[in-house]
């Protein structure tokens, strides 16, 4: 059961594919930031519900709640024995990701107590190689301090030793950045090289929702008014860097 607890509908950036930079209250109501109550009853609602795969979020940047940190403290710190989640999974644009944030991060996915692939993965919004692409698609000036923050979690989990949260590195594909997803591609092909555990599992390239075994490299495909031609977009990038579209692979053959 997938379970999204939405800790804010706010976001830091504006990208032009998203329903919350398009609307102030994409809820049909004020932006808001979840109350730690609110955390924690969701939270223990989850007991005895069996199978459940948390992410906490929805629309918005979950990072940008000023209790980010200690909201995921205490849902691991209440999770013992898995008796709430069976798994994991945060969404960023990696806007806010400082050293103690990601060093918090996996550390969290090494609690005690806990399936060791409880905290299965990190999807990381980036959606562009070039600033210029990046300040089209994302309404933000922000990418080298994406690149710089996405770069340094993954020079941190390696120098702890760690497989876990995987990261799994998105962009999805648009007319403003379909002539850079090959480009996207190699950087962060020899990004997730320079980390590859020795020995380990290679990461993933991936034109649907990645697998959690191993990082990955995510083109993922635009939703849109005109659905054939953003999977054509979308099949045609993907043919380019060698993998095949779901929108064109015959059925039952993944
Ligand atoms: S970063 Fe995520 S929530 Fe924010 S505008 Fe982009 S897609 Fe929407």
């Amino acid at each position: 059961m997938n379970v999204n607890l939405e800790l804010t509908d706010h976001c830091n950036i504006r990208c032009k594919m998203c329903s919350q930079s398009m609307r102030d209250d994409a809820h049909g109501g004020p932006k808001r930031f979840m109350s730690f109550d609110t955390w924690r009853r969701s939270l223990q609602g989850l007991r005895g519900m069996g199978d459940v795969a948390l992410c906490p979020h929805w629309l918005g940047e979950p990072t940008l709640h000023p209790r980010f940190d200690a909201f995921v403290e205490y849902a691991f710190a209440a999770n013992a024995g898995n008796a709430l989640f069976r798994t994991f999974k945060v969404h960023t644009n990696a806007v806010i990701l400082s050293p103690e944030r990601a060093a918090r991060l996996v550390r969290l996915a090494r609690t005690p107590g806990l399936a060791p692939d409880t905290f299965t993965a990190i999807h990381f919004s980036i959606d562009a190689f070039s600033p210029e692409a990046y300040a089209e698609v994302k309404g933000s000036d922000k990418h080298a301090l994406v690149y710089r923050n996405i770069e340094r979690f993954l020079a941190i989990r390696s120098a702890l030793g760690a497989e876990r949260p995987v990261a799994h590195l998105a962009i999805v594909v648009q007319d403003e950045n379909r002539h850079e997803v090959s480009d996207f591609v190699r950087h962060w092909g020899a990004v997730l090289d320079a980390v590859a555990p020795k020995g380990g599992r290679r990461w993933n390239l991936t034109a649907d929702w990645p697998p959690f075994d191993a990082d990955a490299i995510y083109l993922r495909r635009l939703n849109s008014g005109d659905q054939a031609r953003s999977d054509a977009l979308h099949a045609s990038a993907c043919h380019e860097v060698g993998i095949l579209s779901p929108s064109i692979r015959p059925p039952g053959s993944f």
